[in-house]
Order: structure tokens, then C-alpha cells, then sequence
């Protein structure tokens, strides 16, 4: 093996999950940080989950809570223009 040209290997570099597990491989780098393990990840777990690192499912549901609002003002809109409608047909 060359002297140079090779990183510092870390057998002992420890991995830190957002779900708060540790454990230790082999690394160039002494620390790790991931957002899922094998502890967590739902494969493992069975469970369902939702990988939210940029808040992408909080997104979804505010535009779909907006599209919901829009869609009842429009309905609202247009039965409001219907009476007008017969209001103006009964008047005539
Ligand atoms: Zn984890």
C-alpha cells in the first residue's frame, strides 16, 4: 500500500441516526451522521413513515388544504351566481 495518496482510514468511525441510534463502521471520515438506519427504516420496522428532511409533506398538505378552500369559494362562488340568475328570471 502507498504511503500517500490514501485517506485516513477510521475503523471505528461511529454513525449517528436522527432516530438517536449509533453504531460503528469503517470510514475515512470519524463521524457519520444519516437521517435512517436499519433501526428505523421502515423495511426493517414494517411500519409506514414519511422521510420528511425539507418539510415536503407539510408542503403537500398546506397546498392541498389551500386547493380544498379555493375549491369550496369557487362552489360558493357559482351557486351565488345561479340565485342571482333566478332571482333576475323570476324578476323579469
Ligand atoms: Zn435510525
Amino acid at each position: 500500500m502507498k504511503t500517500k495518496g490514501h485517506p485516513k482510514w477510521h475503523p471505528d468511525a461511529r454513525v449517528t441516526c436522527a432516530c438517536g441510534a449509533t453504531f460503528t463502521t469503517g470510514s475515512t471520515s470519524p463521524s457519520i451522521n444519516v437521517e435512517v438506519c436499519s433501526t428505523c427504516h421502515p423495511l426493517w420496522t414494517g411500519q409506514q413513515k414519511f422521510l420528511d428532511t425539507a418539510g415536503r409533506v407539510e408542503k403537500f398538505n398546506q397546498r392541498a388544504a389551500m386547493a380544498e378552500k379555493k375549491k369550496a369559494e369557487a362552489a360558493t362562488r357559482r351557486s351565488r351566481k345561479a340565485a342571482d340568475a333566478e332571482a333576475a328570471a323570476a324578476s323579469a
